[in-house]
């Protein structure tokens, strides 16, 4: 007798997969892995075969991992569910309960409130000073210091980090160095190259590159990358198999559009430079020999009204994200730094006038335009 309706209806996956030679690489959508005998399984546990489930590990998102680690330089890396979920994972990687940090002031932050809040309720703690002064770095320094933690590009001010500072200091008191480097790209700059261990991405920005997908990733070296493993897999911060797929293919156009998109905000920068209702321009110089990076941030003088601004800006939308192929506008005050305190805000500069732009891949002159008309329409 044959199976009846309800056990067929089930059991109609394809059963012959090894010779499709799909150009793309399929999305493994799936939680997990099948084996046809319990030697086939316990074949798994001596790396006979790579995968087993899917938050311990999935074809999708190791390559992600590996191709992140690829532009970086590095020999590994571990895709996560988040930017956030990455830095985590890095910072688990090499620091525990009673482990000191020592981190830039003027980070992300969302970063910010994981070292200041999370991580401190986990007995990390972390001091907060300005990298801009490897002094005032070097007498936050103490006998329980295990990393030091920074940005390589900074939001929203755009400070670009020293690298090379940073790592010579690292090796002189023995500490372990993170940046991350979701605003420079691996396009622009690899700290990994340079002597950092750990280098973090919110690949949600660049990597991903069409504000369609939130995930992260971490690189460094191998036994590094397989405790921040552990923690992705203990944590539960695995990222789906079809956010990293998509996030795989935003990757092959980053080269391109971090290329145009950087022209447009070096083009807006010096047209907003010359606006005499733009108190300041935050827009980095020599951050690579490939262009210095796609955001631009401003402050604008006390007669531009900021609400007016920001509702004149016609195509030009609001969003609390930055990084893909539109040109974006947000509000670090109300957003990305509303966590910390006045005076936080205060020390790094963030004030009601602070507006970061991130720069799409439209024509220039059409986003020069847009800014130019907010403003005029924004003086009171
Ligand atoms: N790092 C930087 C520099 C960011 O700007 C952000 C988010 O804006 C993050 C990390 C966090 O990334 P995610 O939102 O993907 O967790």
């Amino acid at each position: 007798m044959g199976q009846s309706f309800e056990t067929k209806i089930v059991h109609n996956s394809l059963k012959q997969t090894e010779n499709i030679r799909s150009k793309s690489t399929p999305i493994y959508q799936t939680s997990a892995f099948t084996f046809s005998s319990l030697e086939e399984l316990e074949g798994f546990y001596h790396g006979e075969s790579p995968y087993l489930y899917t938050r311990t590990g999935n074809p999708n998102t190791d390559e992600l991992g590996q191709a992140v680690a690829n532009l970086e330089g590095a020999p590994a890396g571990v895709a996560t569910s988040s930017g956030i979920s990455a830095i985590l994972a890095g910072i688990l990687s090499v620091a525990s309960t009673g482990d000191h940090i020592v981190a830039a002031e003027d980070i992300y932050g969302g970063s910010h409130h994981l070292l200041k809040q999370e991580l401190n309720e986990l007995g990390i703690e972390t001091t907060f000073v300005s990298f801009g002064d490897v002094n005032e770095v070097r007498s936050a320094i103490q006998a329980n210091t295990k990393l030091l933690y920074s940005e390589t590009v900074t939001n929203p001010f755009l400070r670009v980090e020293n690298i090379k500072a940073l790592v010579q200091l690292g090796k002189k008191y023995n500490l372990y160095t993170m940046v991350d480097n979701t605003f420079a790209t691996p396009y622009l700059l690899n700290p990994y190259l340079e002597g950092v261990h750990l280098v973090a991405h919110s690949a949600t920005k660049y990597l991903g590159g069409h504000s369609d997908v939130t995930a992260g990733v971490v690189v460094g070296n191998e036994e590094l990358i397989m405790k921040a493993r552990q923690k992705v897999v203990n944590l539960g911060c695995n990222l789906s198999s079809f956010e990293a797929w998509l996030t795989c293919r935003g990757i092959k156009t980053m080269a391109l559009r971090m290329e145009r998109q950087a022209y447009n905000a070096q083009q807006l920068a010096e047209s907003l430079s010359k606006n005499s209702h733009v108190k300041k321009v935050y827009y980095p110089t020599n951050l690579s020999t490939k262009g210095n990076g796609a955001i631009v941030t401003i402050e604008l003088s006390e007669s531009c009204d900021i609400h007016r601004f920001f509702s004149s800006l016609g195509w030009v939308t609001i969003v609390p994200t930055l990084a893909g192929v539109e040109t974006t506008v947000s509000y670090p005050l109300g957003t990305s730094h509303r966590a910390l305190s006045l005076e936080e805000q205060q020390k790094i500069g963030i004030n009601k006038q602070v507006v970061r732009i991130s720069i799409g891949i439209e024509e220039a002159e059409d986003i020069i335009k847009q800014f130019e008309e907010a403003i005029q329409l924004s003086i009171f």
